[in-house]
């Protein structure tokens, strides 16, 4: 059974819908327009197919850690608010930009 993502499409919204909430429906069931908990609108929220996602992550691989490397690059991952943690590559361990 597909399960489909609903989000407040109002500024009238609960704790339950204003973060989205995930719904188990049939194919043929009517999609929901009211928020179960608070009466809000809701709207559907269409979620990426898993396809795209798959196709998203194959490509990130194809840059390898050891490439980058090995081309002389190098290779920040974002840590935190500003913050960024060496991954490969050649240069400081981390990257603080409130200190640059
Ligand atoms: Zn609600």
């Amino acid at each position: 059974m597909p399960t489909y993502h609903y989000q407040a499409s109002t500024e009238n919204h609960c704790d339950h819908c204003v973060e989205g909430f995930d719904v188990m429906q049939k194919l043929a069931e009517a999609k929901l327009t009211q928020c179960p908990e608070c009466g809000a609108d809701i709207k559907k929220v269409i979620c990426a197919p898993a396809l795209t996602s798959q196709l998203t992550r194959d490509s990130k691989k194809t840059l390898s850690e050891q490439n980058i490397e090995k081309n002389g690059f190098t290779q920040y991952r974002k840590v935190g608010n500003g913050k960024y943690e060496k991954t490969a590559g050649k240069g400081p361990a981390t990257i603080d930009r409130e200190n640059l």
